[in-house]
């Protein structure tokens, strides 16, 4: 039985538009465009230069440090250019340029194939991170260290992550249902390598024929082998059910303190997605070159879900999804609720990026800012159990260290603040700029 979580907000879900969509492959691109930033840490360091001929899955970048990763060619082709281009983040970063000319093969081939059993937790970790493995849910944290807490961090639980609580996103849902073996699988790895006894995957009760799929799988999985206990928690659909913090309060009953991580309250949250790159590097030595996005909206003619290479650039799929029914007003990566608006569709697919919402003027709403009336409708949404109303008068006036005293770098920017004020108050952009004021500092 799950429990509440503070707060939050219940926003329509749009996600019949591609829940029922299989995974299709996007075809093989010409060109990519790989950032060595698109992880959490710092930039991943070129290994070729312009002119170098690669293959698909050869190392084009690695690590520049503790906390950072490898970067692989998701195509093959040759290294036209390493430039500062334009990502979904909206920071120009260097970026390496694969062009291919057309008669590469392009093929994935199964590398070295290791048995996670007979491997030890070094060898598993340095496979995750020599392949590239990043959280999938979004925040593209290095795998490898988010699997390598200090000791003075004991971890007794994993949850893993199919909460897919932003609204238009299903790949996720998906994926629990097209591969749900080879995310217990996944799963099963991460239990080894952290030694812990027991796993919970927490799905929302939007999504039931996922929690079906991976029931069956749990049944008939031999992972769900004595000494390990392994459930499936139904959770309530609400928004930001996904929140590692909310999703540890509503499965465990734990609360992750201010300014805490999940290993401060013993536990380590994995998206089943980064679960099923675990394990499709670790069985087959796949680095992680292509990964699934949610095409949706009500512009696009055929919402789907596609997997498509990383460094795929956003123009060059729209006729694998049939172009648009209307011009879209407004493009998002990510969800409509933590995603970024976009300028233009010459953005590569990075491994943080779930899904792309293409929306007509007509879904847009367009109401004036007006005063704040006080209702207290911010607050008590807040699943911080922050005041959003103060800190944005304290940001305002360039207040901002009263802001950080009033927990503002505790905001992790769910939207749902924003989404609620009927003073239609950009909440959320001045949580971010208060933020961005005092975290740089
Ligand atoms: S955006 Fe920040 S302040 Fe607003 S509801 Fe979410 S966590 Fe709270
Ligand atoms: S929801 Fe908007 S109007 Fe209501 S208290 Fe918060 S900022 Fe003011």
């Amino acid at each position: 039985m799950p429990y509440k979580f503070y707060g939050g907000v219940h926003p329509a879900t749009f996600k019949t538009l591609t829940s029922d969509r299989p995974i299709k492959k996007a075809p093989v691109p010409k060109r990519v465009v790989l950032p060595l930033s698109q992880h959490v840490g710092s930039p991943s360091s070129p290994t070729v230069k312009v002119g170098d001929i690669v293959k698909v899955c050869d190392v084009i970048a690695k690590p520049s440090g503790f906390i950072s990763s490898t970067i692989h060619a998701t195509i093959s082709g040759t290294v036209s250019k390493i430039l500062y281009s334009p990502t979904p983040t909206q920071a120009r970063v260097l970026s390496v340029v694969i062009e291919s000319q057309g008669d590469e093969d392009q093929e994935v081939k199964s590398q070295e194939r290791k048995e996670p059993e007979a491997s030890s937790n070094e060898e598993l970790l340095n496979i995750i991170k020599d392949l590239g493995i990043v959280g999938l849910g979004g925040a593209a944290f290095p795998t490898h260290v988010k699997l390598s807490p200090p000791k003075t961090k004991p971890i007794d639980t994993v949850i893993l992550n199919g909460a897919e609580c932003e609204p238009y996103l299903t790949c996720d849902h998906r994926l629990m249902i097209e591969k749900s073996k080879e995310i217990l699988k996944g799963l099963s790895i991460i239990i080894k390598i952290l030694g812990v006894k027991s796993a919970y995957i927490g799905i929302e009760d939007n999504k039931l024929s996922a929690i079906y799929a991976m029931e069956k799988a749990l049944e008939v999985s031999r992972i769900n082998s004595p000494g390990v206990s392994i459930k499936i928690v139904t959770l309530k659909t609400k928004y930001p059910q996904g929140a590692e913090k909310q999703l540890i309060k509503s499965v465990l009953n734990r609360v992750v303190p201010a300014g805490g991580l999940p290993m401060d309250v013993g536990c380590i949250v994995q998206n089943v997605g980064t679960a099923f790159a675990i394990y499709e590097a670790v069985y087959f030595g796949k680095p992680l070159i292509e990964r699934n996005i949610t095409i949706t909206g009500t512009c696009v003619k055929e919402p789907m879900n596609l997997s498509v290479r990383i460094g795929t650039i956003l123009s060059d799929l729209v006729n694998s999804f049939g172009g648009f029914m209307k011009e879209p007003k407004k493009v998002i990566v990510g969800g409509p609720m933590m995603g970024i608006s976009q300028y233009a569709l010459d953005i590569p697919m990075t491994k943080g990026v779930s899904g792309v919402v293409f929306l007509s003027e007509n879904d847009i709403e367009k109401s004036e800012e007006s005063v704040c009336i006080r209702c207290g409708k911010c607050i008590e949404v807040c699943p911080m159990g922050l005041v959003p109303t103060t800190l944005m008068y304290h940001v305002k006036k360039d207040k901002f260290w009263e802001a950080k005293d009033l927990g503002i770098t505790n905001c992790f920017e769910c939207g749902a603040c924003a989404y609620v004020c009927p003073a239609k108050i950009p909440l959320l952009d001045y949580m971010k700029f208060g933020k961005s004021k005092v975290l740089t500092v």
